[in-house]
């Protein structure tokens, strides 16, 4: 006998600050949420170590303790978390039609509302260096890491708006910022460049990459080398930031969800409504710009509110007709 399937009033997709505020709001409202982490639980911040920037932490607070304690919240409401993985989804285009998502390759579960709340993931260089010094002064995050290196030396590599608007972040907290541009020019807009040339304590390197992040345990140094010359150059340096984009993780919405042409979700105006009636977006799967938690967790309100009002309005129609 085949197993029956079970179906949602709300199914929320990601674990991060989006999807526990939605599930939080969500719950609140009745909507019985039932979330699936996915491959991160937590998301993004628990690669982070302190939080200083999210509201109503005075003291800061560790990434990983916080994903805990929002994720207690969400199921002191009565929201469900599962550990899975949404592999596939088919979403209908009817309003009121029910949408399935497979999870692990293996389950497939339905909804009536879905918040989709998967994130972005920091693009990284893959060099061994790298990965052994994360979290041991090799951060995606200027915003979130940058204070930590308050009067020391840090280095940035990237040319895009991200990397120049990170540079100028941290030139206003480091001693000195040396910013490695691959080419012999920057892809960010002429605004940011002129910002960034105009800061007297960023050293511009173009036509330069990274050769090794130097330093056993914590970083010491980098070792650049000129891509024109092949010249090596070793600095000292705590901090090495990384900000050569992000990549949105929507690859299993390909086909079915509104993108724009680097895979960001595109809601409708100020809202988290998709081109699918009954599924919404929230966090940084929809949002290249701004990509910090508090924003995430903000339309992750949004979301599970435009869910509520979509039901209300699903179960009105069908009561008229
Ligand atoms: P982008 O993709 O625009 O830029 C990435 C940068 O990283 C490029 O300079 C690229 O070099 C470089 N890069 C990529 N891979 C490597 C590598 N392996 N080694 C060295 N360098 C590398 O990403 P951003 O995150 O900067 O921006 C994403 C989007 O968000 C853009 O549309 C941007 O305009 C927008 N944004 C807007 C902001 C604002 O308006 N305030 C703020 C932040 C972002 P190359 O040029 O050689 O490919």
């Amino acid at each position: 006998m085949s197993e029956k399937i079970e179906r949602f009033e709300t199914l929320i997709l990601g674990s991060g600050p989006a999807g526990y505020t939605a599930a939080i709001y969500a719950a609140r409202a009745d909507l019985k949420p039932v979330m699936y982490t996915g491959m991160e639980p937590g998301g993004q911040l628990t690669t982070t170590t302190e939080v200083d920037n999210f509201p109503g932490y005075p003291q800061g607070i560790d990434g990983p303790t916080m994903m805990v304690e929002l994720q207690q919240q969400a199921e002191r409401f009565g929201t469900e978390v599962r550990i899975g993985m949404a592999t596939s989804v088919e979403f209908n285009d009817e309003p009121g039609g029910i949408h399935k998502v497979t999870i692990d390759d293996s389950k497939v579960v339905e909804a009536h509302t879905v918040i989709i709340a998967t994130g972005a993931s920091a693009k990284y260089l893959g060099i061994p260096s790298e990965q052994r010094l994360r979290g041991g002064g090799v951060s995606a995050c200027a915003v979130c890491d940058g204070f930590f290196y308050k009067g020391q030396d840090v280095a940035i590599v990237g040319g895009g708006d991200t990397a120049a608007e990170e540079a100028s972040y941290l030139a206003k907290i480091c001693n000195k910022v040396t910013m490695l541009v691959r080419k012999d020019y920057m892809r960010a807009s002429k605004a940011m460049q002129h910002r960034v040339e105009s800061l007297s304590n960023i050293d511009i390197r173009y036509n330069t990459e990274v050769d090794e992040i130097l330093g056993d345990q914590v970083v010491e140094g980098l070792r650049m080398v000129n891509n024109q010359t092949g010249e090596k150059e070793e600095i000292p340096i705590t901090g090495f930031f990384v900000a050569i984009g992000h990549k949105p993780n929507t690859d299993i919405f390909k086909g079915q969800l509104d993108m724009d042409g680097t895979g960001y979700v595109i809601t409708a105006g100020k809202s988290t409504k998709t081109n699918k009636p009954g599924v919404f977006a929230s966090g940084d799967v929809q949002d290249k710009e701004y990509r910090q938690a508090v924003t995430a967790a903000g339309t992750g309100c949004m979301a599970a509110l435009d869910a509520e009002r979509y039901l209300a309005s699903v179960e009105s129609a069908e009561t008229v007709s």
